[in-house]
């Protein structure tokens, strides 16, 4: 990027570095970051690309909220307490009203989940945004996807099927009521990672895992790592009332199940254990493989890019 492009840039980001973990921020080769004594660093790395991963008219603002909540939820399934993230963003051009926008997203993202901006890289192509978070994990727990423990109950976040409830209304697929159609529009452009809901569980729950592609494959992923079967009931899936206000049962069902982008967590806790805040029981852990589900329904699996 020429000079001038880069200036815009860091004129817009290099405010949203400071953090308590942070030794030195944008500026240098690299950025410094601190882990306390007993620490371990957690990193994943997200990329979303217009046209792929969000829609080529979604606001510069969302789409920078979004890149980090989608990259934090990674964090959040860990149990992490989020410490640093870069960001790589390729642009067709140095287009200030968007990078402004744009910006105005990562400083909220960065605000709400106490994760400042150190460093990143600039490149001219098509519009792409990748963003690598650190966190901080004690030397000795994690959430993982391993260790469901035949017996144990099966839970999730929050409601499911929001976004897939969103995308159908955006295609023109059912028309909500203006209400639903915001909160569920809000849901899509605006997913909030459960960072609290993580580090509450560390230590609690034998298995943990966000919803990013769909309950179906997520919980899949934890029925293979901890070599067990997920069973769940469909009837006790959380559905927001904007969701359940769509007419066809079938349609909601399929949305809740196997539509992605919710970034809920599915997590396995022992029976004898309390119901976390603002999760519900969705069924239980037994002797097998795969993910069951007791209705008789076509489902097609979580969305996959190969
Ligand atoms: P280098 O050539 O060493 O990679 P750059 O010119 O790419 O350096 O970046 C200079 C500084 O600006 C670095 O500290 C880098 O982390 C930061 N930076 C570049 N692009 C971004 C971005 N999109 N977001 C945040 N920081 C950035
Ligand atoms: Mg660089």
């Amino acid at each position: 990027m020429p000079t001038s492009e880069f200036d815009l840039i860091y004129r817009y980001f290099s405010s949203l570095g400071a953090g308590p973990a942070v030794d030195l921020s944008v500026g240098d080769d690299c950025a410094i970051l601190r882990l306390e004594p007993n620490e371990r660093l957690a990193t994943s790395v997200d990329t979303m690309v217009e046209g792929v991963h969000f829609p080529e008219d979604m606001f510069p603002e969302d789409i920078g909220f979004r890149a980090v909540s989608v990259a934090v939820s990674d964090l959040a399934a860990m149990g992490a307490r989020p410490i640093g993230m870069t960001v790589a963003l390729t642009l067709p051009e140095a287009d200030e009203f968007w990078i402004n926008t744009f910006s105005q997203g990562l400083a909220q993202a960065v605000s709400e989940y106490k994760l400042p901006l150190v460093g990143g890289d600039t490149t001219r192509g098509p519009l792409t945004i990748s963003v690598q978070v650190m966190g901080a994990l004690p030397a000795d727990k994690a959430l993982l996807r391993e260790g469901a423990q035949v017996g144990d109950l099966v839970y999730v976040s929050g409601t499911l099927g929001d976004a897939a409830g969103a995308l159908a209304f955006l295609n023109g697929e059912w028309h909500p009521e203006p209400d639903a159609a915001e909160f569920l529009l809000q849901r899509f452009h605006r997913p909030r990672a459960r960072v609290e809901l993580g580090r509450e569980l560390l230590g609690k729950a034998t298995s943990a895992i966000d919803i990013s592609d769909g309950l179906l494959a997520d919980a899949g992923h934890i029925a293979a790592a901890s070599g067990v079967s997920i069973d769940i009931e469909c009837g006790r899936v959380p559905l927001s009332s904007a969701l359940n206000s769509h007419p066809d049962s079938e349609s909601k069902l399929k949305w809740a199940l196997s539509g992605g982008d919710d970034y809920e967590l599915c997590l396995t806790l022992p029976e004898e254990a309390t119901t976390p805040e603002g999760c519900t029981r969705i069924g239980r852990v037994t002797k097998g493989h795969g993910v069951k589900v007791d209705q008789d329904i076509d489902f097609t699996a979580g969305y996959q890019h190969f």
